[in-house]
């Protein structure tokens, strides 16, 4: 059996198919430019067979990109805890609350299992060098995992991200270029100079790996679950790739038989400083438009437009879920209650989601006795001026 069942590229607009062996972006049809998937053909694998493999994102290899186990870039990001909280549902009545623990993924982040597949993959098909936009959270793990890889890897940043955040990219070796703007005026600027400069360009959904790392979250969800998925996610959301890796790796699980049709609700918390999904969830529009003046200390929710925003919507709605603001106080608040109920130190993206769910009780949106899992998707480290 073939380490990974690869077959090929689809464009998640056009439905236009492309050869995987080649480095690529977006859709080339003339005015699509949609985000590209990975798509596999189905092994004969039972959820016995990977019961004893180690618990990395790369535990899932017949369902992941890399042709041969020597291409990994591994520094052992995935296979993070769930966490029954006990102490913080009780409050509310709800005993059947988890915390999916992001916070333990190499550089601090659930951006390790995004980048880890991406800088694998650019690598494994020929890339020089990696460049991209980041809110922070990126940016470090895209540093460490070309780092680990020996790939030159350039990396803009809007100037008023937190100062750890250039610190360890610049530690990790990679160029850092401050830019008076936003992550979409940095990814502009990515897309100006790509060519010239050879770079690959791994923004999100931008590029077909990012997402496949990413999914590997709701993989792990089932298994941790014993194979059944919760009532309803509450995901933090900025470009909205976990989220939508998620929804890829339910339906993978459903193919292979391992899961059953039933599928979360999936909730997207945005910031109320920066709430473009939110806003058009309630317009019942199908993509967003930026969101102007984008303001929040939640660096990784400061994504005034996502470029997949059209696939986070249709989950949203697919799913039966909601899309919910939070202020920045909620979100200390929320940090807080984290940190002195759980003992999780959380990044203000996992804050913001524990503060939804209280949201969504309050507008009956959720039940108490519904099983319902918010993920803590960074540490609090990074926030701390
Ligand atoms: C990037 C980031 C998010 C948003 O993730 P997406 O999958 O791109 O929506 C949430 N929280 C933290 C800590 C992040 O770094």
């Amino acid at each position: 059996m073939p380490f990974s069942h690869l077959t090929h590229l689809s464009c998640t607009k056009c439905g236009k198919t492309y050869d995987p062996e080649a480095l690529l972006n977006v859709c080339r049809e003339p005015g699509c430019a949609g985000s590209l998937f990975a798509e596999y053909d189905v092994p004969r694998l039972s959820r016995e067979d990977i019961a004893s493999r180690s618990r990395t994102i790369w535990r899932w290899h017949e369902l992941m990109p890399a042709r041969r186990p020597e291409d990994i870039i591994t520094l052992g990001e995935g296979g993070t805890p769930l966490l029954h909280a006990r102490r913080l549902g009780e409050r509310l009545s709800m005993p059947d609350v988890w915390v999916k623990e992001e916070a333990g993924n190499p550089t601090g982040s659930f951006k390790a299992r995004g980048l880890g597949a991406a800088v694998t993959m650019a690598k494994a098909l020929g890339a020089r060098a990696i460049a991209l936009p980041t809110a922070g959270n990126a940016g470090g793990a895209a540093a460490a995992y070309a780092a680990k890889a020996g790939l030159p890897c350039h990396v803009f940043m809007p100037k008023d991200t937190p100062k750890v955040f250039r610190i360890e990219c610049e530690a990790y070796g990679a160029q850092v270029t401050l830019v008076d703007g936003l992550i979409d005026d940095c990814g502009r600027i990515v897309a100006q100079r790509k060519e010239a400069e050879g770079w690959f360009d791994v923004s999100t959904l931008k590029e077909p790996y990012r997402v496949e790392g990413k999914k590997t979250m709701g993989y792990e969800l089932a298994e941790q679950f014993g194979w059944t998925l919760p009532d309803v996610i509450v995901y933090p959301t900025g470009g909205g790739t976990g989220l939508i890796g998620m929804w890829k790796a339910f339906d993978e699980m459903e193919r292979l038989g391992w899961i059953g049709a039933k599928r979360p609700r999936m909730i997207s918390v945005q910031a109320e400083g920066c709430a473009p999904i939110p806003k058009a969830f309630a317009e019942g529009k199908d993509v967003s438009v930026r969101f102007e003046n984008a303001h929040t200390y939640a660096s990784g929710l400061r994504v005034p437009k996502a470029y997949a925003d059209y696939l986070v919507l249709k989950i949203l709605r697919a799913s039966k879920g909601e899309a919910v603001t939070i202020s920045d106080d909620e979100m200390r608040r929320g940090v807080n209650e984290l940190a002195s109920s759980e003992g999780l130190y959380a990044a203000p993206e996992g804050g913001a989601a524990w503060e939804a769910v209280k949201k969504l009780l309050a507008a009956q949106k959720v039940q108490r006795t519904e099983r319902v899992v918010v993920f803590d998707t960074g540490t609090g480290y990074k926030y701390i001026d």
